[in-house]
């Protein structure tokens, strides 16, 4: 395909691209932007093919990913808040010679160049030679999953991954000229990044905020003529504690995207007495963002559902060659998919069968269709012949541990072969607590062990790492 930016400048070139503080850019005042941020890297370059990024949600953030990508540089996006150690390994997985950080960035990284924006020279620069085409089959992107549930793996998203991963979304949530995207979920993250590149791709403007206050944003999805915005499960929780009476987004205001991680069920029904209008999504960093979505006008009747798989997906629950099942493990098949984890070839192929890709989630569809995640597969608790899902455990309880994190694991037993655990941050009164499992869950579900520790182990992106704690349960406070 023709480049976006320059097929995007030619289509639209006077529409507003992007929004930062309190000002605003057109795609071609951005272009002319972008291409001198892509001199000044131009400036720094030797022979890399890709270079590292560690970026925060502000102009030059974006600026930055732009540039290297009309470069046409492999793009390492690098997560500012993983500490100097993890980083080094990705950068060293990576093979990177040349990392950019942003100005706010101070650490310092085992780097042959390590290079501060504002650091870049800003003159005698060369005219930059914009790639004429974005090929499908080209990696531009690389992001390291959030490690929940072993180190994280680099994946390697291609134009094309993005390209079908737009599309898709667009069918699904149905495109206008006037479209406007809230950037607050991590720009160096697929839930932001592909934010981006939609934006090129529909003409879309972005706001981009730099930090997530929850007060400040509803006042921008006030004031704003956003459209759309993406949260994780918390974000949403916040904003919504957040939401004072009468207080009403923008009449154009389209959709909340939710997804990330499993959203609790009371967070979605609080969004919806709101009058926000949530769409759950479902997705990892291997598709380049969602692959199942549920509808807007389903968001009522199918609470907690996230939705059919989109238009370039198929989905199935068990494994390829046998019976669809009602329930499952989620196998997928999508041009979205990665072409490969970087330098471990042979991991992609292990979870691959017949062209069908295994996520290492389970989930059930109900009646009609709609697919429900239960959570990760290594997660669920196999108890005596049923399986337990510790989500699900977690939601029942989650009313009365709402000032806390906590998680349910799975804890081996010799009669049962695994019995559900709860691992507390805080005391609580545990009577009363299994009293209101007990009405909610059915008994082989409720926890049958209780744990407390100051905290819970967690990725850079605030997920639990369950199969961590489950490790580690010899060395929590056993509550009885
Ligand atoms: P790693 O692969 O390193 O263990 P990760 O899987 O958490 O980390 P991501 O690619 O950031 O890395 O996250 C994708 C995962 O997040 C999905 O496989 C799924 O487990 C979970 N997830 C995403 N959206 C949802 C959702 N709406 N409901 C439940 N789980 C979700
Ligand atoms: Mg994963």
């Amino acid at each position: 395909m023709e480049n976006w930016l320059s097929k995007r400048v030619a289509n639209t070139p006077d529409r507003i691209a992007v929004y930062y503080q309190n000002q605003s850019w057109t795609f071609a005042e951005i272009q002319t932007k972008i291409l001198f941020f892509a001199s000044q890297i131009q400036a720094e370059i030797n022979s890399e093919k890709r270079i590292g990024l560690v970026l925060y949600n502000n102009l030059a953030g974006y600026l930055a990913i732009m540039a290297a990508q009309q470069l046409g540089l492999e793009l390492v996006l690098l997560n500012r808040r993983l500490s100097a150690v993890e980083l080094n390994d990705q950068i060293k997985d990576a093979g990177l010679q040349l990392v950019l950080t942003d100005g706010g960035y101070q650490e310092d990284l085992a780097v042959h160049k390590q290079l501060n924006f504002k650091d870049l020279p800003t003159t005698g620069l060369a005219e930059v030679e914009p790639v004429a085409e974005f090929p499908n089959d080209d990696t531009t992107s690389i992001m390291y999953t959030s490690g929940t549930t072993s180190r994280p793996k680099g994946v390697c998203q291609t134009f094309g991954n993005h390209f079908y991963s737009a599309m898709s979304s667009a069918l699904n949530l149905g495109l206008s000229a006037d479209d406007c995207w809230l950037v607050a979920v991590p720009i160096f993250h697929i839930s932001g990044f592909s934010i981006l590149m939609r934006h090129l791709i529909y003409g879309a403007a972005v706001v981009l905020e730099e930090r997530f206050d929850a007060q400040l944003i509803n006042q921008r999805l006030v004031d704003l003529p956003v459209t759309h915005m993406s949260v994780v499960p918390v974000m949403l929780q916040d904003m919504l504690a957040d939401l004072q009476p009468g207080q009403h987004y923008n009449k154009h205001f389209r959709a909340m995207l939710v997804g990330g991680g499993p959203s609790k069920e009371n967070t979605l029904r609080e969004a919806q007495a709101h009058g926000v209008p949530v769409v759950q999504c479902y997705g990892m960093t291997e598709t380049s963002s969602q692959v199942v979505a549920l509808d807007p006008e389903y968001a009522l009747d199918k609470i907690g559902s996230v939705g059919k798989p989109l238009f370039s997906v198929e989905l199935r629950l068990g494994k390829p060659g046998s019976a669809q099942q009602q329930a499952g493990d989620v196998w997928i098949k999508t041009p979205n998919l990665t072409k490969g984890y970087l330098n471990q070839p042979h991991l992609l192929a292990e979870k691959m069968q017949a062209g069908w890709f295994q996520t290492g989630d389970y989930g059930h569809f109900d009646e009609e269709g709609f697919l429900y995640i239960d959570g990760r597969s290594g997660d669920m608790i196999s108890s005596g012949g049923e399986n337990i899902f510790p989500d699900e455990v977690e939601n029942a309880l989650a009313d009365q541990l709402v000032r806390q994190d906590f998680a349910v694991v799975g804890q081996a037993d010799e009669h049962w072969g695994a019995v559900p655990a709860l691992v507390l941050t805080e005391p609580v009164d545990l009577a009363a607590l299994l009293a209101v499992g007990r009405q909610r869950l059915a008994h082989y579900k409720l926890p049958k062990h209780f744990y407390l520790t100051a905290s819970l182990p967690k990725t850079a992106s605030g997920k639990i790492k369950r199969s961590a704690i489950a490790q580690n349960l010899a060395n929590y406070k056993e509550l009885s």
